[in-house]
């Protein structure tokens, strides 16, 4: 089926969606996205996203496209038009396109911000075989830039780290600055020893996760103990389970990190709760 996706004021075919050589994500990755994913056919956490989005969008000087209610309103007609009953949808803001290729920043006031959105189609998201299962990671060194706190489309790093750990015939990597993890390539990293949950506490160092706040939340009303600390891949291997979250993964069991299995090597007892407690509460206040 041909999607129907969104540009700059225009519902259009896929095939018929154009944006500007010029366009300052195309030429310099001047641009932030968010990632909102679906389940019964209505949106899970949009407020969250919402909100990182006008925040990357400040951090960067860049102006935003139109109100959140607008943006709203864009993602419920797409996820409609495209009779989305599990999936996501993609949200792009850039700068624009100005009328040649400069470093320096274009004049907000000729030179409008370009929005995209379009929906992703992905039957079974909630009830993935691979959480049963659970994912292997490979450890990689985080060579990104000093502000991932912004989610920025500069993802040539992360790709470059999922390629490595299908190479090493895994399915994700953890990366690792100074001796420490930060997160995985797409999603925030956590292991769990007794009763705890230990993950990288925030800064700028690691991408905010919606998926991650909520978890959290929930870990703690389950009378889980949280602790936001540094933690190091020797640490994570010792752990009774581990797990990693984000929009389109949920909460995701982690069962080997750098060939060492946790605990049997399945998916962890308390990493699968907190997954069925997540899409379940999600669920009751999805709009
Ligand atoms: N960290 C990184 C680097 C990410 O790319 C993502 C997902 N976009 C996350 C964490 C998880 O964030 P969220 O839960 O908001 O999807």
């Amino acid at each position: 089926m041909t999607r129907t996706v969104y540009v700059n004021g225009e519902y259009l075919p896929e095939t018929e969606a154009k944006v500007s050589i010029f366009d300052r994500a195309f030429l310099m990755a001047d641009g932030v996205y968010e990632v909102t994913s679906v389940l019964g056919g209505k949106l899970i956490d949009f407020d969250g996203h919402a909100k990182r989005l006008q925040r990357s969008l400040t951090e960067l000087e860049m102006p935003a496209p139109c109100t959140m209610d607008v943006l709203l309103e864009i993602h419920r007609k797409l996820v409609k038009i495209n009779e989305i009953d599990e999936g996501m949808v993609y949200l792009q803001v850039t700068r624009g396109a100005p009328d040649d290729r400069d470093f320096v920043f274009p004049d907000p006031e000729t030179t409008k911000p370009t929005l995209v959105l379009f929906t992703q189609n992905k039957p079974g998201l909630a009830d993935s075989p691979v959480a049963k299962k659970g994912i292997k990671v490979i450890s990689i060194e985080d060579v990104r830039w000093g502000r991932r706190d912004i989610k920025t489309v500069q993802l040539l790093y992360p790709s470059m780290g999922k390629m490595m750990a299908k190479k090493a015939g895994c399915d994700d990597a953890w990366m690792v600055e100074d001796g420490f993890v930060t997160e995985g390539t797409s999603n925030n990293a956590y292991f769990i020893k007794g009763n705890k949950i230990v993950t990288r506490a925030l800064s700028n160092d690691i991408l905010h996760g919606i998926t991650r706040a909520a978890v959290l939340r929930f870990a703690k009303e389950a009378q889980m103990e949280v602790e936001e600390r540094n933690f190091t891949i020797a640490e994570a291997q010792e752990a009774d389970e581990a797990f990693i979250t984000s929009a389109s993964t949920f909460v995701m069991p982690v069962v080997e990190i750098d060939g060492v299995a946790l605990g049997d090597g399945t998916p962890g007892a308390r990493a699968l709760r907190l997954r069925e407690i997540y899409l379940d509460e999600s669920r009751k206040v999805a709009i």
